[in-house]
């Protein structure tokens, strides 16, 4: 399935084959990301070599689910009904503690979010995909 698609009126995810463990876990609620077992790096996004190494070792672990906010942007305007019906919200990236990079909603007032807040993942049901969603802690 290489085609965006809505379901709910939710965009749905690409879900590239490589990825299909990430999407799988997600129905369990749990956040897996590849880590290479020749240099130890995470690896995201999903591979099937690694990109810091070349090496086909790859093994999926799963996530603590908590990192910082590396970048935010917040959203005054949705692009289409089911995103304004949310609006304002805040999309942005996740350096998660493993290492690596998520692109995802980030839940809280704007004016609470800042670069390096910590955060971690709840898992939100978003069409017929599950999703994680980072939350501010306090
Ligand atoms: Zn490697």
């Amino acid at each position: 399935m290489s085609q965006t698609h809505s379901h709910d009126g939710w965009p749905q995810p690409y879900r590239l084959p490589d990825a299909e463990p990430y999407w799988q876990a997600l129905e369990r609620q749990q956040l897996k990301y590849q880590r290479c077992s020749h240099c130890q790096l995470a690896v995201w996004p999903a591979h099937s070599y690694c990109p810091h190494c070349d090496s086909p070792a790859l093994a999926w672990q799963v996530s603590t689910g908590r990192g910082t906010v590396y970048s935010f942007s917040t959203v005054m305007r949705g692009p289409t009904p089911v995103w304004q019906a949310i609006a304002p919200y805040t999309v942005g990236f996740v350096q998660m503690e493993e290492g690596h990079f998520l692109f995802a909603q980030i839940e809280g007032r704007a004016e609470a979010i800042r670069i390096d807040s910590p955060v971690h993942a709840r898992f939100v049901r978003r069409g017929a995909q599950t999703l994680p969603v980072f939350t501010i802690e306090h």
